[in-house]
């Protein structure tokens, strides 16, 4: 696997690879990997000939108060790990290459982004849609690799391809999850045993609402006081939000019906933990 760090470099390579007429999958991450990362560079694998994935710690996507400095950092085992997954290029400039200090663009979809995580997190899209849509133009992929853990993320990631007419096609694995249903984290090594104990709490309360609409509860709020009541249980979890909306546009559902998101956010100590779930309402 070859590492590449300048942008002009990256540009001319992925170029060359296409001209051969080879596929691009690309698998854009910040490091730390576990294997809901790696299970993206697999879906890469499966739809393309050539996989460049990125790990940058983009800044613009953290909040002043957030953990930007203490973000864990370990490239020398992320490239291992990748390497071993069969990826090809692995991408990883530095801030300055990224954002001279000339650099003045943003990319911003206000209407999506003001939801859900956005709400807490008001910069955070912001931040996302300017490094993706930078990577997206360095790399060009045909294909580019999300998890649906950030589900959220992939839906203002999808309407930017649509609406700036990337023609990259946007590719959504499912989130991969320990064996007691905690959503993998580069952030779950913040957790105190007893709030690793805990946090399972988060998708068990996604399946207790799962069963509630099976039988057949429509009205969201009845739906969100269960799952509000089912985390309030743990004392180390402090609720950020419990949202229950339209998955097009993220606007908030009363009633259910269509195609449903329901995702959570949680603080257990310093790590701040989401989770959602996907319902099409019969
Ligand atoms: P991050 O490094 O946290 O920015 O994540 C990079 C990519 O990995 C994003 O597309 C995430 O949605 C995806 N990802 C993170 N955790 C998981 C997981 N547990 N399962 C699947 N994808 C994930």
């Amino acid at each position: 696997m070859k590492i590449i760090k300048k942008i002009n470099e990256m540009k001319s390579i992925s170029r060359k690879i296409k001209n051969e007429g080879e596929k691009i999958g690309f698998v854009p991450t910040m490091g730390a990997l576990h294997e809901g990362h790696l299970k993206l560079v697999d879906t890469a694998k499966k739809y393309t000939d050539f996989i460049i994935a990125s790990i940058f710690v983009n800044p613009l996507q953290f909040g002043a108060s957030e953990d930007l400095r203490s973000y864990p950092k370990d490239i020398h085992y992320d490239a291992k790990l990748l390497e071993n997954r069969g990826t090809n290029i692995l991408f990883t400039p530095s801030d300055k290459e990224m954002y001279p200090e000339e650099y003045d663009t943003s990319i911003e979809l206000p209407k999506l982004s003001s939801a859900l995580c956005g709400a807490t997190r008001p910069t955070h899209f912001k931040g996302v849609c300017t490094v993706v849509c930078k990577l997206f133009n360095i790399v060009a992929p045909n294909i580019a690799i999300f998890g649906e853990k950030d589900a959220q993320q992939l839906i203002i990631l999808k309407k930017m391809v649509a609406d700036l007419n990337f023609g990259i096609k946007i590719l959504a694995v499912p989130t991969a999850r320990e064996s007691d249903g905690l959503a993998i984290s580069s952030r779950n090594i913040y957790l105190s045993s007893q709030e690793r104990k805990d946090a399972p709490v988060i998708y068990q309360s996604l399946m207790l609402a799962k069963k509630l609409i099976e039988n057949r509860e429509r009205n969201a709020k009845k739906i969100k006081d269960e799952i509000r009541n089912a985390i309030s249980d743990k004392l180390t979890a402090k609720i950020d939000y419990i949202d229950i909306v339209n998955k097009k546009d993220l606007t908030q559902v009363n009633i259910l019906e269509g195609e449903i998101l329901i995702a959570i956010a949680v603080w257990f100590g310093k790590a701040r933990l989401i989770d959602n779930i996907t319902l099409r309402i019969p």
